[in-house]
């Protein structure tokens, strides 16, 4: 993704109170900072934040973290999420490659991979959300009935996807290869870029993966 550098992002995030600084410190006290035990789940790559902020206002009794990288973009969902009365959303700066020093085993109920960058280039496979190294991360920190929800237009990600998960030892539980057009759309919420995908005709994939119990 093209990102164009915003003045004065990373000042603002740090400085916002909707912003975890310092996430570590709540490694297993993440019921602290919304001050109830409600399920948390978690949105790695969150971009502009349009899909988590939609859930938080839409499912007031779960709690949402979101993940995000970049400061130029993240910045963008702190702006929305000041114009709302809500208790139940707070976000993170960081790269989700160190996702274990911020959740407890078992801390997260759900995990959402949203249109996640592809890297291409066979070198930078282990960079993608979807790998085998990533959903090593999530099975720490995942309850043991959690799952992670993928979605994107990018088809050779979503075929790697598909290849991968079971080597990790997860089970693809549900899938479609045009989630506009199947039973799994009920109750879907566009990303940003789903609806900037799709309105160019693309078709969007799905999959539902949740953890092989034998492992
Ligand atoms: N999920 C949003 C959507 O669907 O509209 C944004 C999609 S954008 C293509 C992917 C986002 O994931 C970018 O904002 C990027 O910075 C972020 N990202 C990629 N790898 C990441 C990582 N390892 N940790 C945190 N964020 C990451």
């Amino acid at each position: 993704m093209r990102l164009r550098n915003v003045r004065g992002s990373r000042e603002a995030i740090a400085a916002s109170e909707f912003t975890i600084n310092v996430p570590e410190d709540y490694k297993g006290k993440w019921c602290e900072v919304f001050s109830n035990t409600n399920p948390i789940h978690i949105e790695i790559g969150m971009g502009k934040g349009r899909f988590i902020t939609e859930l938080a206002l839409k499912n007031p009794d779960i709690n949402y973290v979101g993940i995000e990288k970049y400061s130029s973009v993240l910045i963008r969902a702190i702006e929305k999420r000041r114009e709302l009365d809500i208790s139940n959303l707070v976000f993170i700066r960081m790269d989700a490659e160190n996702i274990e020093d911020v959740f407890e085993k078992g801390e997260v109920d759900r995990i959402y991979l949203n249109f996640s960058d592809p890297w291409p280039k066979d070198r930078h496979a282990k960079r993608r959300l979807t790998s085998r190294q990533f959903f090593a991360r999530y099975n720490d920190i995942l309850k043991n009935d959690g799952q992670v929800e993928f979605k994107t237009d990018n088809r050779p990600l979503f075929d790697f996807s598909v290849e991968e998960i079971p080597e990790a030892g997860w089970n693809i539980v549900e899938i479609t290869y045009d989630l506009h057009n199947s039973e799994m759309c009920e109750g879907n919420v566009m990303t940003e870029y789903e609806e900037k995908f799709s309105s160019m005709g693309n078709p969007i994939h799905k999959l539902i993966a949740k953890r092989n119990m034998e492992v």
